[in-house]
């Protein structure tokens, strides 16, 4: 069974004489750095000479120096700079980190393919929020948690997990709940589930569901409405209440369509080619892809980025949205006349 703590496993105290260095300002490393701080703890932020988000961690209140110098001064030293450049921080500060030290992530892919290889004596622990880092910072200030995941690599103390669930206190997961895992698990899910659920998954199954409504002759807006526009009320519906909460709220004729051809449009074909999307996951083909693609300046990254900003959809929606944006103005104007 999965093991979940929440704030009375965690003893803050462990976090008391220690200083955590918080490598990278942006979406995971203000949030962790800020409520780290908020929460008593000693945050010092790393971050490289020319930094353009040097200004906001000033403007924050908080100490901004280099990683090396941040590495140097911390017990904890938590790597939120993005996954690709990751390495090349490691290797400027991993002569700062001493015996007993944490190497802090929020991701597992650098540890679980091998591109950070830690010394034997320092502890290696994930505390990753499943959540945008603004949402990890705007839940702690209203006194919410946001759901976390646990996850111990590597413990040289023989109190990795403790130091880790005391992080997760102080940046607020431990409020909501923190699920323990693998550095393997949460890597491979991860990269499993935005390859072929969330973001390449769902964004194909709208292009083609899209293109194939314009293909027969479908205006671009009934198409656009239909395959994109919907797919959030329909999934805020499984988010709040299940499957089958979505099922009982659409109609009878919708459920039975749903139920007959959903399994024909994702079929067998489509359960094959999602085994092979994971496997690649689990050889470490795509990592070894990826970590290629970044070493060669991403040349195809960089043209699928642009085709699919070309994509006919984009166009129709920024128009249409443009469009709903002012009926909603118009109509929020009609009800303030009316309370006048
Ligand atoms: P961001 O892309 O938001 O990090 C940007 C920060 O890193 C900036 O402060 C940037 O400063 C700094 N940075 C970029 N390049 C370098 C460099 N070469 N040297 C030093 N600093 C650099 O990262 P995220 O917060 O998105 O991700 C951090 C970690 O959190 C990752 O492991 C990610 O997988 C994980 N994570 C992210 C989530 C998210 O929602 N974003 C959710 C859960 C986990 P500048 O470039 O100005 O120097
Ligand atoms: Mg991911
Ligand atoms: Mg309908």
């Amino acid at each position: 069974t999965t093991e979940i703590y929440y704030e009375s496993d965690a003893d803050e105290s462990q976090l008391d004489d220690v200083t955590v260095a918080v490598l990278g300002y942006g979406s995971q490393g203000h949030a962790h750095a800020l409520n780290l701080h908020d929460s008593g703890v000693d945050v010092v932020v790393g971050l490289r000479e020319d930094s353009s988000s040097r200004s906001a961690v000033e403007a924050d209140g908080l100490e901004v120096v280099t990683p090396v110098e941040a590495a140097a001064r911390a017990d904890i030293v938590s790597m939120l700079v993005p996954d690709t450049v990751q390495p090349h921080v490691y290797e400027q500060i991993e002569d700062e980190l001493e015996a007993g030290d944490t190497l802090q992530f929020a991701h597992g892919f650098n540890i679980h393919y091998n591109q950070i290889q830690p010394d034997e004596d320092v502890d290696v622990t994930m505390i990753a929020p499943k959540s945008p880092g603004h949402l990890v910072r705007r839940n702690y200030e209203n006194g919410e948690g946001t759901p976390g995941l646990l996850a111990v690599y590597q413990d040289a103390t023989g109190d990795a997990k403790g130091r880790a669930l005391a992080y997760s206190k102080a940046i607020g997961c431990a409020r909501a709940g923190v699920v323990e895992t693998s550095f393997r698990e949460e890597t491979e899910t991860d990269l499993f589930g935005e390859q072929a659920v969330l973001c390449g998954g769902i964004a194909e199954l709208i292009k083609v569901g899209y293109e194939t409504l314009v293909d027969a002759g479908y205006s671009k807006e009934m198409a656009y409405f239909e395959c994109l526009n919907e797919m959030k009320l329909i999934v805020d519906l499984m988010y709040e209440d299940g499957i089958g909460a979505m099922w009982d709220s659409v109609s009878d004729t919708a459920e039975y369509g749903g139920l007959t051809r959903g399994e024909a449009v994702i079929d067998d074909q489509v359960r094959a080619n999602m085994e092979e999307v994971l496997e690649e996951v689990q050889n470490g083909e795509f990592a070894t892809e990826w970590v290629t693609e970044n070493q060669a300046n991403r040349p195809v990254y960089t043209q699928l980025n642009q085709a699919e900003k070309d994509h006919e959809i984009e166009e129709v929606g920024e128009r249409l949205r443009a469009l709903f944006a002012w009926q909603e103005e118009q109509e929020s104007e009609t009800e303030d006349e009316r309370e006048k």
